[in-house]
Formats: C-alpha cells, sequence, structure tokens
C-alpha cells in the first residue's frame, strides 16, 4: 500500500530557485495536472506549495492510530473523461462502492440498486420510494445522457438542477428521497440550485465507471500526478505572498522575503484566494461547505459497500458509509472506519458535533453498537466547493488573463469537481505553450 508520506520528494522552501520558466502557484491538482503537462513538454516548470503536503483539498493524512483519514470525505468518480485520460486508475487500486446507495428515512435504510450493475432488478423495481413513471423516466435520462456528448448538454439552456428535473416530470417523492439527498451530498448543495447542464455532466459521469475510493486514500491522485514532476521541483512549506512585475505584467513570486523570477506564473489556488493573490475580477463564488466526522469501531454496524444518504428532514446528517467496508486498508488491521458528514460548518464544538452525527447514526443501525464507537477527528471545510450556478459557467474566468505573463488554473475556471482541476490545468498549460 502507498505510505501518504511517501511522495516525489518535494523540497523545503529554503532551497527555492532564483528564475524558472514557469512557477506554478498551488500543489492542488489543476496545478500539479499543469506543472506535469508543462514539464513533460520539456519546461523548467517549478510548484509553490504553501502547506507542507501537496494535494490541496485532495490530502489524506496518516492518523497516529494508522487510520488513512481524507481531508474530508471525497469520491473517485472514475468516468469523468479528462480523469480517465490523464489519470493512471490501475495504480490507484480503486475500491469500488457497490452500485446505488441506501436511502435513510424513517428509521431504515431503504437500497436503491442498479440492475445494469449487478443489482437485483427485483429490488430495483420494489423499490418503494419512486414510482413505476419515475423509474422509466430515470432510465430514459440515463439512456439518453450515455448517448450525448458535452457539446449536447452544453446546448440545452441552463437552469437549477431542481427545475430541471420537474421539467422531466419526475415525482416529488422521488425528487424528495432520491435526487436532492443523493446529489446533496456530491455537491454540497441543500436543494439542488446547481446548474443543470452542471448535474446532468455529473449524473453521466456517475454512470460511466466505477465509483470508489484510492486503496490508500484520495491523496494518491495529486501524489501520483506529482511523481511525474522533477525531483526538486515542488517547494512545499512555500507560501507565496505576492506577484512580482512592472505594472500589469507578471515577472515571478515572492515567498516571503525570497523572489523567483518566473518567464510565465501559473496560479493555481482556491477561489477564495485567486482574487486576491491576482487582482483579477472574478465573478462571486458560493462556497459550500462540509464537516466530515471520523470514527472507528471495533465491529462494523453492517457489510453494506453503498453510500447512507439521509432522506429525514430535520437530521443534521447529510450523508455516512462505513469506508473499511469499501476500502479495508484504511483502517488498521482488525479496526473498521466510519464517516459521518454534514452540510456547511458550524460554530460547535468539535466533539459536539461528532455527538450529533453518532446518535443519527445510531437511528439507523440500531444494534450497532454505537455507544462503543470511538471518535478520531473532525474536519470542518468552509470552502470545500463553490456553487456552479446555472448561466455561472458562461462567467468563468479563462486560463488567459488580461495580465501579460499570467496564467489561471483551478476549478475556479471551470467547475468544482476533480474534472474540473484537471480540466483547468490543462488548460493552463496550453494557455503556457501558446503565449
Ligand atoms: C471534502 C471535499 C469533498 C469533495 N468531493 C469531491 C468528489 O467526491 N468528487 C469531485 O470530483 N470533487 C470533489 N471535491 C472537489 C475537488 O476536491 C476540488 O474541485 C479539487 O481538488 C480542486 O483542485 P484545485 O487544484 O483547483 O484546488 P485546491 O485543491 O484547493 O488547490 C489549491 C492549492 O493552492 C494552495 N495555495 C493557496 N494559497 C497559496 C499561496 N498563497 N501560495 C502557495 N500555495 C497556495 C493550497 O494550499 C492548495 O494546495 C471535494 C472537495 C472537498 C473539499
Amino acid at each position: 500500500m502507498n505510505d501518504p508520506n511517501d511522495r516525489s520528494e518535494p523540497t523545503e522552501s529554503p532551497d527555492l530557485p532564483e528564475r524558472v520558466d514557469v512557477a506554478v502557484i498551488g500543489g492542488g491538482l489543476s496545478g500539479l495536472i499543469c506543472a506535469r503537462a508543462l514539464s513533460r513538454a520539456g519546461r523548467d516548470v517549478h510548484v509553490f506549495e504553501a502547506e507542507e503536503e501537496i494535494g490541496g483539498r485532495m490530502r489524506t493524512e496518516r492518523h497516529r492510530e494508522g487510520f488513512l483519514l481524507d481531508h474530508g470525505f471525497h469520491v473517485t468518480v472514475t468516468g469523468y473523461p479528462s480523469f480517465a485520460r490523464e489519470i493512471d486508475a490501475g495504480t490507484l487500486d480503486l475500491q469500488p462502492f457497490d452500485p446505488g446507495c441506501l436511502i435513510a428515512r424513517a428509521g431504515r435504510l431503504v437500497p436503491l440498486t442498479d440492475p445494469e450493475r449487478g443489482g437485483s432488478l427485483r429490488e430495483a423495481l420494489a423499490f418503494p420510494l419512486a414510482s413505476l413513471g419515475d423509474k422509466w423516466k430515470l432510465r430514459g435520462m440515463r439512456n439518453r445522457l450515455r448517448g450525448e456528448d458535452e457539446a449536447a448538454i452544453r446546448r440545452r439552456p441552463d437552469r437549477a438542477a431542481l427545475d430541471h428535473l420537474r421539467g422531466l416530470g419526475f415525482s416529488e417523492k422521488v425528487i424528495g428521497s432520491f435526487f436532492v439527498p443523493f446529489f446533496r451530498g456530491v455537491f454540497l448543495d441543500p436543494d439542488l440550485g446547481i446548474s443543470s447542464r452542471y448535474f446532468e455532466s455529473v449524473f453521466k459521469a456517475l454512470d460511466a465507471g466505477p465509483v470508489g475510493i484510492p486503496a490508500a486514500g484520495t491523496g494518491a491522485i495529486p501524489r501520483q500526478v506529482a511523481a511525474a514532476i522533477p525531483d526538486g521541483a515542488i517547494h512545499t512549506s512555500a507560501r507565496v505572498d505576492g506577484l512580482l512585475g512592472d505594472g500589469d505584467a507578471v515577472e515571478g513570486i515572492r515567498v516571503g522575503e525570497r523572489e523567483v523570477r518566473a518567464e510565465r506564473t501559473v496560479l493555481a489556488v482556491e477561489p477564495s484566494v485567486a482574487a486576491e493573490l491576482s487582482g483579477l475580477e472574478m465573478p462571486e463564488y458560493a462556497h459550500r461547505g462540509v464537516t466530515v466526522c471520523y470514527f472507528t469501531a471495533d465491529r462494523p454496524p453492517t457489510e453494506e459497500k453503498r453510500l447512507v444518504v439521509v432522506a429525514e428532514p430535520g437530521t443534521w446528517t447529510s450523508h455516512f458509509a462505513v469506508l473499511s467496508n469499501v476500502a479495508p486498508a484504511l483502517a488498521p488491521e482488525g479496526r473498521h472506519l466510519l464517516m459521518g458528514a454534514i452540510l456547511g460548518t458550524h460554530d460547535i464544538h468539535d466533539g459536539d458535533i461528532s455527538e450529533k452525527i453518532r446518535h443519527d447514526m445510531a437511528y439507523y443501525f440500531p444494534h450497532g453498537l454505537t455507544h462503543t464507537w470511538r471518535w478520531l477527528r473532525t474536519v470542518k471545510l468552509p470552502h470545500a466547493q463553490w456553487a456552479l450556478e446555472p448561466g455561472m459557467a458562461e462567467r468563468l474566468p479563462e486560463a488567459r488573463t488580461r495580465r501579460p505573463g499570467l496564467v489561471l488554473a483551478g476549478d475556479l475556471t471551470r467547475e468544482p469537481s476533480v474534472e474540473g482541476a484537471i480540466r483547468s490545468g490543462l488548460e493552463a498549460a496550453e494557455a503556457v505553450a501558446g503565449n
């Protein structure tokens, strides 16, 4: 199993170079993808990452008891087109979820199976939270999206995903008991107000390949990309405080007292930092936060390898799972790892918020000995994702900027996902190469 601390050799900031061809600010997935593409093209490219570790929102930490904890629950969707091209899924040793999900409602876990992926057709037909008409429409939507490319999706009017589903004739029952709770966990959006085009492209990707967790956690993905960047070209603990240059032209970066001159600078940071560092006008990004609690248990409360989504009004917890059922190596031998998530971040003590999640999970695992579970960690992420609202895609900034020498990357140029980060990194590399 890969060790999360076993990365391609990032160097700490004292060894910063004086001059580079391309400086990439931010060692999240987008910055690493950009740097890998440019270094493959023969450019002298260096990555400057503020934190001690690369990976940005896709980090995995090793807990002192040996658990591998993602910095927020993350799933790997192999059906994203750029992911499939750019990431070697084989070496990730992806541990797939069982298709479908469990819907937590009124004290019961109702299975939603996928008969096209090995689930029982009888169980699918018996699913009580959707009418036969809904099931038929779901199948129709899936088949239509399978036959369409992204351009076709983009040609449709963009509106709130919720209105789109209503427009397709889905019943309020299936919207409330499946679409909203399931996609709330994906988009961290409470009521499906996000762009219907984005919703459709994610729905299509979820259907196009297995969804899982790398055996060593989500951090294995940025580490795989970083491993193809030359040793010594990734600098961690190197927070960029400002850009160098004359007027609008950008001629490098400042890291504390140090200056690094660069022909081109790629800014691959979160939306909240990008406007401040670049001075560029950016659209308003509505941030979506999440709080994730990890627990360990001696015995798993279920053998299920499906995600549980909560469709119970008034419940704090949005989704939960027994992660070690899906990816056993995330827990030490003989131990089990569970995760529960709440939308948003709340001004509540970490231990108290974990009790709320434990309480919600206990309702669905009445024989799960939840009182014996031990809380491991709470992760609060106020800026986990941003809401790609209807019509917003047209207003997103492009890789090329009005400032000579400065190129933009980061999911902020595309969509708030792994796919968005990969595409943005590739587009930034193209913009650098074409300049
Ligand atoms: C909890 C959670 C769950 C998610 N789940 C999914 C999912 O299931 N599927 C999916 O597709 N997407 C998911 N996402 C979204 C996905 O992780 C992001 O879209 C993607 O990782 C963004 O990559 P990025 O490179 O654009 O930005 P980041 O990963 O945010 O990278 C930006 C980097 O810039 C660094 N930085 C910031 N300021 C400076 C500075 N001044 N100097 C130097 N470095 C700086 C940061 O430390 C960071 O490493 C999730 C995100 C979170 C947080």
